[in-house]
């Protein structure tokens, strides 16, 4: 049976993208790898933040979805026990960044940041020992997600309507004729293949993989990132989502956050790492680190070490493959972004407009 559209993934932006799809499309086929320990959205911080994010127009584009988050949870699509808002503080030891902070306070790039009396943040969280901070912004839309639970809460959702199917395996190949995707070759028992009107790839990291079976380079950067929890804790954060901690220490910018679990979540705050570690070395740096933060003792409980879904130029790769029924979805702060990709890809697939907001991000920008 051919259905309407086949989407290839179902971390965090597959799952959104199929929630909106599903009230549009008629016969959905949703292919995935069941409980990928794999996936970006397993590994994520998920920290939804436009932080001095640029250009400019993917700076809109974050902010603009980090509001789509907000709105989601005000019409309960979303819920505390997937989301946590509350904003985000950051704070500085030193004042060598203080100038440029500024400048992007005062830029078309604010997003709701500002600075805060140093004595009032510590006063906020004085769950914490910040005496080596003297600066501080705060950035009051931020927030995180739960993206497992986010993401089985849509799965159970989808599972009682009738026009989508779930098919749990691996695409291993894709089978096209004059740019067309005919069908895809699963690796199931019987060589299931899936033929579709149209596809969508947000297969994360692998998009790039499933992409060159048809001829399309989709460059990526290998980002490995780290992220740890400790052991459920009491509460430590008071008032916000999320801190970050910029100092000139030998990690000199981490980040951290509280789970409905109450475990503390800590990752390292750049995002362009490229650099792969040993990870059971550095988790007990990172730890350590962590742990000179939190006036009560922690306990370390585990990392998790994936790779990030890093286009070349850092840029998300969104759009329809030029004259052919493959739809690209491929970005990092893919949480941030889940939202406002689901509402711009059922413009471009179901209304077929094409919304021009993207057009710094489709693919041809590699083909020039
Ligand atoms: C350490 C780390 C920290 C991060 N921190 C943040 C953050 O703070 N804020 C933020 O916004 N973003 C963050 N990100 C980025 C964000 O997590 C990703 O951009 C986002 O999760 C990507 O989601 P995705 O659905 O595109 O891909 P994934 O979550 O990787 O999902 C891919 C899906 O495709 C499926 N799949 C893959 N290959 C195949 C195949 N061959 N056949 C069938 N199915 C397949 C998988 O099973 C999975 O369902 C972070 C990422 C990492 C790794």
């Amino acid at each position: 049976m051919k259905s309407d559209l086949t989407i290839v993934g179902f971390g965090i932006i597959g799952a959104m993208i199929a929630n909106t799809l599903s009230d549009y499309i008629n016969d959905i086929t949703i292919i995935y790898k069941y409980n990928d320990k794999k996936s970006a959205s397993y590994h994520s911080f998920a920290w939804i933040n436009a932080f001095d994010k640029s250009p400019h127009y993917y700076n809109k584009l974050n902010l603009d979805s980090m509001h789509l988050w907000h709105d989601l949870y005000k019409n309960n699509f979303v819920s505390d026990s997937e989301i946590k808002f509350g904003g985000d503080l950051r704070l500085y030891e030193n004042s060598n960044k203080i100038d440029n902070l500024h400048k992007l306070i005062n830029s078309e790039n604010n997003h709701g940041i500002k600075f805060l009396e140093i004595h009032k943040a510590k006063n906020d969280e004085n769950n914490l020992l910040l005496d080596n901070f003297n600066y501080a912004i705060e950035s009051e839309y931020d927030g995180w997600v739960d993206t497992d639970a986010l993401i089985n809460k849509i799965k159970k959702k989808l599972v009682t309507k009738r026009n989508i199917k779930f098919i749990n395996a691996e695409v291993k190949n894709a089978i096209s004729k004059d740019n067309n995707v005919k069908y895809l070759e699963l690796d199931d028992r019987h060589n299931t293949k899936i033929s579709s009107e149209m596809f969508l790839f947000a297969a994360g990291f692998q998009t790039s993989k499933i992409a060159s079976m048809l001829g399309i380079y989709l460059p990526q950067i290998i980002s490995p990132g780290i992220v740890i929890s400790s052991k459920p804790t009491n509460k430590v954060l008071n008032k916000y989502s999320s801190i970050n901690l910029i100092s000139e220490n030998h990690i000199p910018h981490i980040h951290f956050r509280q789970n409905q679990d109450n475990q503390i979540i800590c990752g390292i705050g750049s995002q362009d790492d490229s650099q792969f570690i040993n990870p059971k070395e550095f988790t007990l740096n990172l730890y350590a680190e962590l742990s000179k933060y939190v006036k009560q003792k922690i306990k370390y409980s585990g990392y998790k070490y994936g790779l990030r879904v890093m286009p070349k130029d850092g840029l998300p790769i969104i759009g329809l493959c030029e004259n052919s029924n493959v739809y690209i979805v491929m970005t990092h702060s893919g949480v941030t972004l889940a939202p406002i990709l689901a509402q711009i890809i059922k413009s471009e697939i179901v209304d077929k407009q094409l919304v021009s907001e993207i057009d710094f991000y489709r693919m041809k920008r590699f083909y020039k």
